[in-house]
């Protein structure tokens, strides 16, 4: 049987180390500043930026949602993206993606000011990420969900114990796949990134002794794919349909299948999902730890 790794208890206390954090903060100035921009309603992307605002809200930061029109042009956005950047109150700007049909998200997250940039998605931020080795820089902001499955993984095997694993990461977004390769190898795992193109990915996925998946294909990872012992991670969100109508969260992992063989396995909902709210109100406490820093030294 593998240990379930419980993200939601994960979360709920990094969340309460940060709410300590924001007090602190508040004490001696203000409490920090995010900002989430959400172009259209989207309805999957409304639900995860309501979530983000009410934990953010709980936490003590001082938390807005910046609505737009689904028909706000990529010109509207960066000029909200551009006025958050210019007000000091506001450490974190989160801008909700994907982004209505016909903008130009990459021009969006070019704009944002990587010092107030909380999802870590920014070039400088991806940069500072991949080409420096050693520890992470204790001021980096690291994209949220990768971030979240490391502190899993760390928690779950220890820091130290990290270095050496063969880790397979499917999926090779910039959001979670390429991120969390990176934060591996920092910890020193010997990394693979598989992808739609690998070939035989079931054999790739059985060297594994760390295996993540972040494809967004239900069930992708089948119980013969995973070898007796793995740390699993799951990091797919997907809605299957239900005879009730109503759906069900599924992972990319065969969970059922899975289970048995993995030495511990993180659940789909209650895993990673948690964990990535949690680490952008890390990441807002950060980035204002770091302008207050800066705004001191000038
Ligand atoms: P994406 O669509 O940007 O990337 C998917 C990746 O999977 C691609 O690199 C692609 O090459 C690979 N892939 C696709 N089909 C494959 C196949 N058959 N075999 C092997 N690889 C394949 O997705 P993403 O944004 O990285 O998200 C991945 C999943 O993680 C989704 O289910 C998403 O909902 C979920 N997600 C969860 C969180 C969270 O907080 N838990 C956050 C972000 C994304």
């Amino acid at each position: 049987m593998a240990t379930i790794i419980d993200g939601k208890a994960a979360a709920a206390r990094l969340r309460e180390r940060v709410a300590g954090e924001v007090a602190e903060l508040a004490a001696t100035g203000r409490p920090p500043g995010l900002r989430v921009v959400l172009a259209g309603e989207h309805p999957a992307s409304a639900a995860y930026v309501r979530t983000k605002e009410k934990m953010a809200r709980e936490a003590g930061i001082d938390a807005a949602v910046v609505r737009l029109p689904a028909e706000a042009s990529t010109a509207e956005i960066l000029e909200v993206v551009q006025g958050l950047n210019r007000d000091p109150e506001v450490d974190g700007i989160l801008v909700q993606l994907p982004l209505p049909a016909g903008v130009d998200e990459q021009a969006i997250v070019l704009a944002i000011d990587p010092a107030k940039d909380v999802d870590g998605f920014h070039p400088w931020n991806v940069g500072r990420l991949g080409s420096l080795t050693g520890d992470l820089p204790p001021d980096l902001l690291v994209p949220c969900t990768p971030m979240g499955c490391l502190l899993l993984l760390e928690q779950t095997l220890g820091r130290e114990a990290l270095a050496g694993r063969r880790a397979v990461v499917v999926g090779r977004s910039a959001i979670v796949g390429k991120p969390l390769a990176q934060l591996l190898l920092r910890r020193h795992c010997t990394v693979t990134i598989a992808h739609s193109r690998t070939r035989d990915l079931a054999e790739e996925c059985r060297r594994a002794e760390i295996l993540v998946a972040a494809v967004g294909r239900p069930g992708l990872i089948r119980g013969d794919w995973v070898a007796e012992g793995a740390v699993v991670v799951d990091v797919g969100i997907n809605r299957i349909a239900t005879e009730d109508g109503r759906g069900r969260l599924v992972g990319d992992v065969a969970y059922a299948e899975v289970e048995p063989r993995a030495a511990a396995i993180t659940p789909v909902p209650g895993g990673v999902g948690p964990m990535t709210v949690a680490c952008l109100l890390a990441n807002t406490v950060l980035a204002a730890r770091a302008r207050r820093a800066a705004a001191r030294e000038r």
